[in-house]
């Protein structure tokens, strides 16, 4: 279970109404019962029930049974699509270990608005349903440019081009140990402009994801699935 709480030996952590709903209600939980907590950032505590109602509750930190499991530092950049392969990119990512996740407008970018506290919510279930330590940043919708004029120095650019039949991943050494970040285009792909501008960019790297014209959020499980062959730990 996520508590937005800290959590270490012997720590206290009270419960909302929907966690003592789910933990009591729905898990049948009652005092002494135990449960894996973790809040992101001090990895995975057993629990304890201490106290169990209707409206609240409170669990007792017992032993630490996971250190914390920082991703490798991968941000997944991608342009916004229906509102439902979006929640599913946003669940792949945060299942596949991306450190952040960064929906990014581009010139053919259909007009979806996100709404970045549901995202949020899927990378903590996300997040929950495959054990994890650590929950990924959903940020907000940015524009793709404007997040390029701010990119921090050494991060690499795993651009994902379906027009660059062929290309692939080549690194040098140096790069392996850098940060890194993959970059889906929208439905209907990237515009000339915008290649050229990602192709010129020092730190960029096109890459085909094979033959096939995939769908975005197939396009970023593959994108994630080779990267991490390819750099991952
Ligand atoms: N431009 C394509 C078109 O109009 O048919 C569609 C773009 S595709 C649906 C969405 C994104 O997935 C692309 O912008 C690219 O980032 C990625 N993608 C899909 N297939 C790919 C491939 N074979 N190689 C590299 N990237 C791919």
């Amino acid at each position: 279970l996520y508590v937005e709480h800290p959590l270490g030996s012997g720590q206290s952590v009270p419960l909302t109404r929907e966690q003592a709903h789910y933990l009591f209600g729905v898990m049948r939980l009652s005092v002494g019962g135990r449960i894996a907590l973790f809040n992101g950032s001090d990895g995975e505590w057993i629990a304890e029930v201490a106290e169990a109602g209707k409206r609240g509750g409170a669990l007792s930190c017992v032993v630490q049974s996971k250190p914390l499991q920082l991703p490798p530092d991968l941000w997944l950049l991608f342009a916004p699509i229906k509102k439902a392969r979006t929640d599913f990119i946003v669940e792949k990512a945060a299942e596949m270990g991306a450190a952040r996740i960064m929906p990014v407008q581009t010139e053919f970018t259909n007009s979806e608005r996100i709404r970045q506290d549901r995202l949020q919510a899927h990378a903590v279930e996300a997040a929950e349903q495959c054990g994890g330590t650590f929950v990924p940043e959903v940020t907000d919708l940015q524009r793709l440019d404007r997040v390029l004029a701010a990119w921090p120095e050494y991060r690499q650019l795993m651009f994902c081009d379906e027009a660059e039949v062929g290309a692939a991943l080549k690194l040098a050494e140096n790069e392996k140990g850098r940060p890194w970040a993959i970059l889906i285009g929208p439905e209907g792909g990237f515009s000339e402009p915008e290649r050229k501008r990602l192709k010129a960019l020092p730190y960029a790297h096109v890459v085909s994801l094979g033959p096939r014209v995939l769908r975005a959020d197939t396009a970023a499980v593959a994108a994630m699935t080779m990267w991490q062959q390819a750099l991952g730990d």
